[in-house]
């Protein structure tokens, strides 16, 4: 490491660096940074930088509050935005405890424990996220709620009056190191989505909290406000993050079988089965925010079932055409707000489980499941994914190796946040209650 810390500030002199983010993630996935001077560089790079985690959501322990950052070398990023008077480049942190053992509410951490236990197995784990968003015009200086353009899924301009940030976005990234594969229009008014290539879950993890950064940063550049919020406006689309996953060992795709039913190897099936055991619970993760669950509803392409096909795009895992190398399964509850760590780490955990304990996925529903009657659903099994923050609390408490993953430290915090914001969304008079009461009563 001494090595590579001497080339590592050999770069950040080379690059012109005048400033270094040292950044991390709290509980709820928000990026958290602090800058330091190159010449504080060969310290962090060494020992780490400490700072006071007591302010940080989700990090405030009642023993004590100083924390260790200690940067990933792996992660030093150029930002792109950032060319002219002093360049900054950023690193990922792990955060740790003063007495260097790792802290047990650092996201990434969660995740990095998780996939060492898949690897003793031999399994890698890839993730390919879709990250779905708005784009709002900002008026006198804030954000609005009015529409940047009218287009529609795929539309070209000057339909897509996005078509230029979008392009602003796609060479940001792509100067931070991502691979995209395609961007595009989404359905809504001016909705978005840009996807780029999969890898090992902890690098595509930091590329999440990157990407959302980068967005945020070019839109309003381009005097627009990002949001990755769920479900922005009633009626029409929210966001999704479909989360496309496999298993790699030796280099090969484990969920790829030539000779299976439908190509798809034992340890698919048995992954798609641990993760719809345990999807409840994982969604508390993977739809993190009260708003989230007003885009799990039925009508707007986001799941809603409990179910699985490798031929229906309305199930909540899909198995898409790919094969080969490619062949994944896609769960496509999860939404951008989001903390791409847990989340992955949930994912992760609940499919080892299916392997392990080869669990079977249930029978495959390969109609439209939203075309079938409320009684034919329940014959057929089919459950519904929870209805509100507060429920997929509960569930997440009752998954006892959701619950070992992510640990007391977290699964408390976790249970805190969704309590208080459940008791101040629930005492809130909502505009739809003067509608429906004000005039009639
Ligand atoms: N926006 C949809 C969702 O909420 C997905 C639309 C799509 O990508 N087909 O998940
Ligand atoms: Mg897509
Ligand atoms: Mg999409
Ligand atoms: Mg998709």
């Amino acid at each position: 490491p001494a090595d590579e810390v001497t080339a590592l500030l050999e770069r950040i002199e080379a690059d012109g660096v005048k400033f270094i983010r040292l950044q991390f993630s709290d509980l709820q996935g928000q990026p958290k940074n602090v800058a330091i001077p190159p010449i504080q560089a060969e310290k962090a790079l060494t020992d780490g930088i400490s700072f006071d985690g007591s302010s940080i959501e989700g990090f405030a322990r009642i023993e004590e509050s100083d924390m260790v950052l200690k940067p990933d070398m792996a992660t030093y990023t150029l930002l792109p935005w950032r060319k002219e008077e002093g360049r900054v480049a950023r690193f990922i942190c792990d955060v740790h405890l003063p007495d260097g053992r790792p802290f047990e509410g650092d996201p990434r951490q969660i995740l990095k424990k998780v996939v060492a236990d898949a690897a003793k197995d031999g399994y890698e784990f890839n993730t390919g996220p879709e990250l779905e968003f708005f784009l709002f015009k900002m008026i006198n200086g804030r954000p609005s709620l009015e529409f940047q353009d009218h287009g529609g899924y795929f539309d070209l301009a000057p339909t897509d009056l996005a078509e230029n940030v979008r392009r602003a976005i796609v060479l940001a990234l792509t100067e931070m190191g991502f691979v995209v594969e395609a961007s595009h229009h989404e359905v809504a008014k001016s909705q978005h989505e840009i996807d780029f290539k999969y890898g090992p879950a902890l690098q595509t993890a930091d590329n999440v909290v990157s990407f959302k950064f980068a967005t945020k940063t070019i839109a309003l550049m381009n005097e627009l406000h990002a949001t990755f919020m769920a479900k922005p406006i009633y009626g029409i689309n929210g966001s999704g993050m479909h989360t496309n996953c496999s298993l790699f060992k030796d280099g090969e795709n484990a969920f790829y079988d030539p000779d299976a039913p439908r190509q798809l190897s034992e340890t698919a099936l048995h992954f798609i089965g641990g993760v719809l055991k345990h999807v409840r619970g994982i969604t508390r993760i993977a739809n993190p925010t009260i708003n989230s669950y007003k885009r799990l509803v039925p009508g707007y392409e986001a799941p809603v079932y409990i179910s699985w096909s490798a031929s229906n795009r309305t199930a909540l895992c899909r198995v898409p055409s790919p094969r080969g190398k490619s062949t994944r399964m896609e769960l496509r509850s999860p939404d951008p707000t989001c903390n791409a760590y847990l989340t992955f780490a949930v994912i992760l955990a609940a499919g080892m489980d299916g392997v392990r304990n080869r669990i079977e996925p249930p029978v495959s529903a390969d109609q439209n499941i939203f075309e079938l009657s409320k009684e034919e659903r329940l014959a057929a099994g089919i459950d519904t994914l929870p209805d509100n923050l507060l429920e997929a609390n509960e569930y997440l408490l009752k998954d006892e190796l959701l619950c070992s993953v992510l640990g007391p430290h977290v699964v408390e915090n976790l249970t805190r946040l969704a309590e208080m914001e459940w008791d101040s969304y629930r005492s809130m008079v909502h505009p739809w209650e003067v509608d429906q009461y004000f005039y009639q009563h």
